[in-house]
């Protein structure tokens, strides 16, 4: 079963934030919200605004990867961000952080977060989230936090990607109300984007929701695999990896911008 669609005015209507989702720009269907979400910010969208989409016909994941947001079956949004260079890492922080949240308030399930971008239930993956920025020299133009969630999603329907993925509706056995859990989202992430930009870490609190440390992993950077114990992640979210010799690797999280 599908649940009605988000409209602007029913996200708006008494959500407790102050700028995040004060402005949507909704589309039935759209090639993917994070271009949509770009071209917007050049036209001089707020800080805050989002951009929503019933349906992603060309979604995206990282390093050009897909993400599939058939009708009707999730959320797939785009947040306009414009944080200074010192806090841009910790966005990928926040917005997970912010997903579990919502996750935990909305349906009392119990995500992880797999490093450093995936949200999981059980293992598998209810929502990717990608960053991309655009920088001119040590300012931050924009940063653009998208986050695709698997609400109302039957996993066999994106076929052999189904078997890694989840949804809320999967978890529960039963519907859950994309608008409840889009609006409890944005007051979650504007509140952690603002703990960022107050200058406090989120390290500790996000370290504490990851599912991967202790666990064996491969990590692919740039054309080299990195193979170990999954150690530690230090402050700035980086990974560290104890390799069999018992050397330490750092890995940074690879995030798409263009320097302009
Ligand atoms: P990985 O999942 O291999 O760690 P990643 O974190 O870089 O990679 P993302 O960019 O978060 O990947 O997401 C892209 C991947 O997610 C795709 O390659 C596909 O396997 C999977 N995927 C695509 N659509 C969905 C969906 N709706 N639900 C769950 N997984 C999906």
């Amino acid at each position: 079963m599908i649940d009605s669609p988000l409209s602007p005015a029913s996200i708006c209507a008494g959500l407790p934030t102050e700028f995040v989702g004060r402005r949507v720009f909704y589309f039935p269907s759209l090639p993917s919200t994070m271009d949509a979400a770009k071209r917007a910010a050049r036209e001089g969208a707020p800080e805050g605004a989002i951009v929503l989409a019933d349906e992603q016909t060309a979604g995206r994941g990282r390093l050009q990867r897909q993400w599939l947001t058939p009708p009707g079956s999730g959320i797939a949004l785009s947040v306009i961000l414009h944080p200074k260079l010192a806090y841009l890492r910790g966005l990928t922080m926040a917005a997970s952080l912010a997903t579990v949240r919502a996750i935990q308030e909305t349906t009392g399930l119990e995500p992880g977060i797999k490093w450093p971008n995936d949200v999981l239930i059980h293992g598998k993956k209810v929502c990717g989230i990608l960053i991309d920025s655009e920088l001119r020299g040590e300012e931050v133009e924009v940063a653009i936090v998208g986050l695709g969630l698997n609400v109302n999603l039957t996993p066999s329907a994106l076929g052999e990607i189904g078997g890694v993925a989840t949804s809320l509706s999967a978890e529960l056995g039963r519907n859950v109300s994309r608008l409840e859990v889009l609006r409890s989202l944005l007051t979650q992430i504007e509140r952690y984007y603002v703990t960022l930009r107050s200058g406090e870490s989120l390290h500790e609190e996000w370290r504490g929701l990851l599912d991967t440390l202790g666990k064996h992993v491969r990590v692919r950077v740039g054309d080299r695999v990195e193979e170990g114990t999954a150690f530690d992640v230090d402050a700035e979210g980086s990974l560290v990896v104890r390799r069999p010799d018992g050397a330490m690797v750092t890995i940074v999280v690879g995030d798409v911008s263009l320097r302009t």
